[in-house]
């Protein structure tokens, strides 16, 4: 089980608490300015995919369970206790290097979108960065997170998505005035998004019924009562079976909620096979960071729901003959593992009537996906620009006979 770095490193020149910075790609001290290359950065912050591991996820599971089994709460009169009881074993459950996001972080809840930020060492917004809501309330972790283990450092500047973002918004006609407004102003966010990874070795066998298509001519009357012929694909069904080893790297499954859905599947993908750092305090300092809603155990399911239909996919794909059916997948999932960890995102975030609309960015790899409502102003101009073309068009085509 690999070490999970909450230390502080703190500047060679002031002391104070180095922040990752995009533009730069290193770390920079944001009292005096220091940049510090990450390769010289003090033991332990993330310098290679080295120090990324995987955890078993069954006995993640098992761990979880046995949290779950433990009796309730005691009654009220002895709550006291019960709280100190039930939080002394839920840290004994999962050891406590592993929860947490080190430093001191503070996390707060929105009642609109329900999104937990954690700020680590860092000021508290005032609004909900995800939906722009006000009403954000203190949440208490008791320290129950479980840590990210690694993460993508944001590689794309504020500046960099900005340009990005312009040119998304040059490309979208009809939409209000107000989201240029927004796209052009502070209200760009960058945070950290949790996302839960799954590997495992499958080893699978499947039946099927293979089907080979073939020609038959047959005849038939046309209208006119003549006999006429032509071609019938018919499919002949044959027994088949195979197996196949497959090894799944990195299976993604999203534990936000404060990010549409929609439009995280529109930014592409996170290299998190590649370039995942271990994680260190020094990347989410004066960055938000999302604490994951979908649990192990949520996430779990769905990374296997995943891997199964891709399975079911590889194997009918070796199936032979044109078509099959009755297709039948028996697999074994072996070393089974995952991975907690975050990747980075820019954020736009506005409302427009009572709607709330994102326009996010990947924060690795620059690519914009946004919703943005239709104007209804600009619509109508149009359309009545059309209107007005048309019946000039129609008055000199008049003049002209
Ligand atoms: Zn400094
Ligand atoms: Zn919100």
């Amino acid at each position: 089980m690999g070490k999970v770095t909450v230390g502080k490193h703190p500047c060679p020149e002031c002391g104070g608490d180095l922040q990752w910075n995009a533009a730069k790609q290193a770390l920079a001290c944001p009292y005096c300015g220091t940049i510090v290359p990450l390769s010289e950065a003090a033991e332990g912050v993330g310098d290679g995919s080295a120090g990324v591991v995987e955890q078993d996820l069954l006995e993640a599971l098992a761990r979880l369970q046995a949290q779950e089994t433990q009796p309730p709460p005691l009654p009220p009169e002895d709550a006291r206790q019960g709280g100190v009881l039930g939080m002394l074993q839920s840290m004994a459950a999962t050891p406590q290097a592993q929860r947490g996001y080190g430093a001191q972080p503070r996390e707060v809840q929105c009642q609109s979108c329900h999104a937990i930020s954690v700020f680590v060492d860092g000021k508290v917004a005032d609004r909900c960065e995800f939906c722009g809501s006000p009403s954000i309330i203190a949440h208490e972790s008791l320290g129950d997170a479980i840590t990210p283990q690694s993460l993508l450092p944001f590689r794309v500047s504020d500046g960099q998505v900005r340009d990005a973002i312009r040119r998304w918004y040059g490309n979208r006609w009809f939409a209000p005035n107000r989201l240029k407004t927004a796209a052009l102003t502070d209200t760009l966010k960058g945070m950290y998004l949790p996302y839960w990874t799954f590997d495992a070795n499958v080893a699978a066998r499947w039946t099927a019924e293979a089907g080979y298509h073939y020609y038959v001519t047959v005849s038939y009357r046309d209208s006119q009562g003549n006999t006429q012929t032509r071609q019938e694909q018919r499919t002949r069904w044959e027994p088949a079976s195979g197996s196949l080893q497959h090894f799944f790297d990195d299976e993604l499954v999203p534990g936000t909620v404060g990010v549409h859905p929609e439009l995280l599947q529109k930014i592409g993908n996170f290299p998190t096979s590649s370039d995942l750092k271990p994680y260190s305090p020094e990347f989410v300092r004066g960055w938000t960071v999302e604490r994951y809603q979908v649990d192990l155990r949520q996430a779990a399911q769905q990374g296997e729901a995943q891997m199964q239909s891709q399975t079911r996919a590889l194997c009918a794909e070796q199936v032979p003959g044109d078509t099959y059916r009755n297709l039948q997948v028996y697999a074994d999932y072996r070393n089974r593992t995952f991975k907690h960890i975050l990747v980075p995102v820019w954020l736009v975030s506005y409302t427009y009537g009572s709607r709330s609309f994102q326009v996010l960015g990947n924060g690795y790899t620059g690519e914009i996906a946004g919703e943005r409502p239709y104007s209804a102003w600009k619509i109508f101009f149009a359309v009545l620009a059309g209107v007005i073309g048309l019946l000039v068009l129609l008055y000199v085509m008049g003049m002209l006979q």
